[in-house]
């Protein structure tokens, strides 16, 4: 480990339904670490987008809402997400916001408001960091980078559950294919698409529990 525990930054990137979050969260927790969803970030612009009806595909318009946006991420145990003042904790999760968000996500201008917050936000101590670009571009100095994987069977299975737990009404099926072409949108976009960096420890969650997850990516710092 290169730095002292409490300056330390770990950047855990991977496709959708990797386990990221639910990683993270644990691994912040047990080194008292800041958490940075920066999913929550993109999920609550593509949030503003919607609201104020703006087309998708008109990038200017998309970029002009990410630059005068205010997302603000609480470090709660409620991990409230606030965007310009409203509480879009649960609305960001919505099927509908997931699939406009890798378009949102794919704009430059979306991506260097956000990741100029996203560094800031690392300034403040030692961070546990998960997203697509976080080890090769948000955080190249990073301490540790995970690059956490599953096969999509698994991964969908795992949203999939998720969602029927909250409640939702939803078909495997269609949980699959949306994720799917997520995962394809963030792996083919132009700027910082879904890779893992060189120096990344590829990590197949693929049958692991949620422990043996955290104890793999611990047993790293
Ligand atoms: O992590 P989560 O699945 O909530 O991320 C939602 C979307 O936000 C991703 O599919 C991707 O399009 C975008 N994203 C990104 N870069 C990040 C984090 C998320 O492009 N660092």
């Amino acid at each position: 480990m290169k730095q002292k525990l409490n300056n330390i930054q770990i950047a855990i990137d991977g496709p959708a339904g990797a386990g990221k979050s639910t990683v993270a969260k644990l691994i912040a927790k047990q080194l008292n670490l800041f958490y940075i969803d920066t999913g929550a970030m993109y999920r609550a612009i593509a949030y503003k987008v919607l609201k104020n009806k703006i087309p998708l595909e008109d990038e200017h318009s998309v970029s002009q809402i990410a630059n005068t946006t205010e997302v603000v991420l609480e470090h709660s145990e409620e991990r409230t997400v606030w965007c310009d003042g409203e509480n879009v904790t649960q609305a960001i999760r919505s099927p509908e916001i997931s699939r406009a968000v890798s378009i949102v996500a794919a704009y430059v201008g979306v991506r260097e408001r956000l990741v100029e917050l996203q560094r800031r936000e690392a300034e403040r101590g030692g961070v546990v960091m998960d997203g697509r670009d976080i080890g090769t571009h948000v955080l190249p100095e990073a301490s540790l980078k995970i690059f956490l994987t599953a096969t999509l069977q698994e991964r969908a299975n795992r949203r999939w559950l998720e969602l029927v737990k909250a409640g939702k009404n939803v078909l495997f099926e269609e949980v699959a294919q949306d994720m799917q072409k997520r995962d394809r949108q963030d792996t083919e976009r132009e700027v910082s698409p879904l890779e893992p960096a060189q120096d990344a420890v590829i990590l197949d969650t693929t049958g692991l529990s949620v422990e043996e997850m955290v104890a793999k990516i611990i047993a790293l710092t």
